[in-house]
């Protein structure tokens, strides 16, 4: 279970987020939406234990992130926006260093490591391989296989799915549902509404630092009084006039 109870985070004078509260329910799909710059990453963040919140708590599983980050860190599984790889590493070895700094038992981390490797279809031959020398969604596969590596009961994401092929994405999103429907929580950042809609059980829109609305899917269309997701969110983050900014666009560039 993920709380986020009065949390605040600054920068300096800048309030990114602001008196956010929020409860991710054990075995959920929760999403957060947010245009760019709403404080979706910042959020993220503190939740990893990456940076800590000005005011208010964050718990994890009932364990506070700021008095007990290392404890707190072991239920986590994170899958950041722009993961860093060791380049000079092959996928093995990567894999491995991973599974020492969490001090795991290396042979029950062999036995995951491999069953993951294999799920996502990377062969021994690409195993072998630099890093460096991976493709984007190569490096997108390791990442979440470092996150999963230690089955962790809480998964944070932020745009896992990114550079990911059709086969991986879709074998992704199965263990995913399927690690809720086995009582893990899910905390899923994205602007890729649709995967948003079909994957998470309740939707939270950041705008601003402030959290607009809350709900299910259906919950967030009826208080929009929208017909699809994307223009509630357009709706509730007061995005542009679609079709009259694309016009005044189409305007002023045929004016020259
Ligand atoms: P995006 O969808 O573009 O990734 P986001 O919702 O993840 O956006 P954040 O990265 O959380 O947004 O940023 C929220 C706000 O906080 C932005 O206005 C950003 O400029 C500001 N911000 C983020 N990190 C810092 C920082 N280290 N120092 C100062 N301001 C920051």
């Amino acid at each position: 279970m993920i709380e986020l109870l009065h949390f605040s985070k600054s920068y300096g004078n800048f309030v990114a987020v602001e008196d956010l509260s929020l409860r991710v329910e054990t075995g959920e799909i929760f999403g957060l939406l947010g245009p760019n710059g709403a404080g979706k990453s910042t959020t993220v963040k503190v939740l990893t234990g990456l940076s800590k919140p000005t005011t208010g708590k964050v718990l994890i599983n009932g364990l506070d992130i700021t008095e007990q980050p290392i404890e707190v860190k072991k239920h986590i599984g994170y899958v950041p926006e722009n993961a860093l790889l060791y380049d000079s590493l092959t996928a093995d070895e990567y894999i491995d260093l991973v599974a020492e700094l969490r001090h795991m038992e290396m042979i029950r981390a062999h036995t995951q490591r491999d069953e993951l490797f294999e799920l996502f279809g990377l062969t021994g031959e690409d195993r072998k391989k630099l890093l460096s020398e991976y493709s984007k969604g190569m490096k997108q596969k390791v990442v979440i296989i470092a996150a999963l590596l230690h089955n962790p009961d809480t998964l944070i994401l932020d745009e896992p799915l990114s550079g990911l092929d059709v086969n991986a994405s879709l074998i992704f999103k199965e263990v995913l549902r399927k690690f809720a429907s086995h009582g893990k929580t899910l905390f899923f950042c994205s602007h890729v509404l649709d995967v948003v809609e079909k994957l998470c059980d309740r939707i939270g829109i950041l705008n601003k630092g402030q959290l607009v609305a809350i709900g299910t899917p259906q919950e967030l269309l009826t208080l929009s009084g929208q017909p699809t997701l994307e223009l509630a969110f357009n709706k509730l983050t007061n995005g542009a006039d679609i079709q009259r900014a694309t016009e005044e666009v189409l305007r002023a560039l045929s004016s020259f």
